[in-house]
């Protein structure tokens, strides 16, 4: 085959919320395209009028810009090949639905659901092929007048690909190898439906890929019966020299490994399966997005990247042009990849940890403020500094951090019990009193007092800390004494130390 820029597609149907496996197969796409200094496509597939649902085209759009999958020419793109939403090329299809007519590989048929089903019930396994087409209300066997004047008559009708029996079918697959079948197996797929004079996906799908120049297709595992017939497809058209590679990515499974992966896991195991929240506009059903339960695009694309794929090291964190560089598509597995849910949450806490703390800030100071927290942005950054690495999501510094932001109002009974001690008011009010007198409140100067107090009166460390904490944090936890003493500030820590020596003592 001579060399040819390398145009590789993203083609959904607007059918509703993108799946993540859906995600993935754009990435790889966009991976592939951008290694190989190509085009990628984002072509719109909504011939099948019945499921086609509002607003999924924009949501799709939204959900790989917040991904940062970038297109350079299809839908909302512009380019040279469009129109690209193929609802909008029907003139197209009918041209080459009419040369497969004309070269005999299609014929007409006539066939009402009601014969259909009638047929089914006489024949077991009945299917529309070379076995039982000639016993069919057909373009084959009727007349032409006849079918001229059913036509004339407003008739409907579709179109039917004409699939030699007996034949081997290869499809060379750049993951899979050489899958072969026999043509025998498969039906005289409809190729267009005069109801709605609207090609089927098969047609579309193939005219489009070869118009619009498409040199590799690269989709999920689920297409890959379809495969063969696309072959076929070009084969008819005379297209076999420009027909494009295919590469089918494996399926994801279950996190339990059984099975495809369905929305229904997502509901049943508590995580997302769409890139973005999505709003039913049919039922209204609300289902979580991974941008809104606080995923970072960076984390969810190197996760994506790693189901179905691997560097062939052990590297496991990827930014997107280590991917660029390092993908491709005879690594990508043939066998399901099992979605590891903990693992995504692996990534994105990875991601916070690499994340300079200034951009953590912009996103954790809108959450303080549903608290209705205002606090100086350097302290903030520096809590982030402090506690990022005990979180997965931004938004849970909250709960871990917010002592820092709002004075206990009350003392965890348990820890009280454990940690307050018969003289820990009197400790701690020196303590206090021991704070309240110092300059220099910086954790180093703070430490080098304190431990030099605790050490002249005698006192146990692990006591004297404990009791501190409580005043400070309400509770056992948090890190460092003087971490948190120190961003606190002079005045807010002498405050919370009193208010508990009155309350506790
Ligand atoms: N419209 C199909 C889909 O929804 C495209 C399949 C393909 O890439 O050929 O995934």
């Amino acid at each position: 085959m001579s060399e040819r820029k390398v145009r590789v597609r993203f083609a959904p149907s607007p059918t509703g919320a993108l799946h993540i496996g859906g995600v993935r197969t754009a990435l790889y796409n966009y991976l592939f395209a951008r290694q190989n200094d190509g085009d990628l496509i984002f072509r719109i597939e909504d011939t099948d009028s019945n499921r086609f649902v509002p607003g999924a085209e924009e949501y799709i759009l939204e959900s790989f810009k917040w991904l940062g999958i970038k297109f350079d020419e299809g839908v909302s793109f512009g380019g040279n090949y469009g129109p690209y939403r193929q609802s909008e090329r029907r003139e197209i299809y009918k041209k080459y639905v009419q040369i497969l007519l004309d070269n005999g590989s299609a014929y007409i048929a006539f066939d009402t659901p009601e014969e259909l089903n009638a047929k089914r019930e006489e024949i077991k396994n009945f299917q529309y092929d070379a076995s039982t087409r000639m016993q069919m209300r057909n373009s084959l066997t009727m007349s032409k007048e006849e079918v001229e004047q059913l036509i004339a008559d407003g008739k409907q009708y579709v179109v039917r690909f004409k699939i030699e029996p007996n034949m081997e079918v290869h499809v060379n697959d750049i993951i899979r190898g050489d899958v072969v079948i026999n043509s025998s197996i498969l039906d005289d797929k409809v190729l267009f439906k005069s109801a709605d004079e609207l090609p089927t996906y098969h047609l579309a799908n193939i005219v489009d890929d070869h118009l619009m120049e498409v040199t590799h297709v690269i989709r999920g595992e689920e297409w890959l019966p379809s495969a063969p017939l696309h072959v076929l497809l070009y084969r008819a058209f005379g297209w076999e020299d420009s027909m494009p590679r295919f590469a089918h990515l494996p399926l994801l499974l279950k996190p339990e490994g059984n099975g495809k992966l369905s929305k229904r896991d997502g509901d049943r195991l508590g995580f997302p399966v769409f890139p973005l929240e999505w709003h039913d506009p049919k039922t209204g059903e609300i289902s979580s997005g991974y941008r809104e339960s606080g995923y970072l695009p960076e984390a969810v694309i190197n996760f994506l990247a790693l189901l179905g794929w691997n560097p062939g090291t052990e590297q496991e964190i990827l930014s997107m042009d280590e991917l660029i560089k390092l993908f491709n598509l005879e690594h990508c597995s043939k066998s399901g990849a099992r979605f590891d849910y903990e693992k995504a949450k692996w990534f994105n806490h990875e991601y916070i940890l690499m994340k300079d703390n200034e951009e953590i800030a912009d996103m954790f100071i809108p959450v303080l403020k549903e608290h209705g927290v205002e606090a100086p942005r350097e302290m903030v950054v520096k809590v982030i500094g402090m506690m990022k690495d005990r979180v997965s999501f931004i938004k849970d510094l909250w709960d871990t951090c917010k002592f820092f932001f709002v004075a206990p109002t009350e003392y965890d009974e348990k820890t009280r019990k454990k940690r307050w001690k018969e003289d820990s008011a009197k400790c701690m009010t020196e303590l206090a009193d021991l704070l309240e007198s110092l300059d220099d409140f910086s954790l180093e100067h703070q430490e080098e007092v304190v431990m030099k107090w605790i050490e002249e009166k005698g006192y146990g460390t692990g006591n004297i800390m404990n009791a501190f904490r409580l005043t400070l944090v309400g509770e056992g936890k948090g890190p460092h004494m003087f971490d948190i003493s120190s961003v606190l500030g002079k005045e807010e820590t002498i405050n919370r130390m009193r208010r508990a020596i009155d309350v506790l003592k």
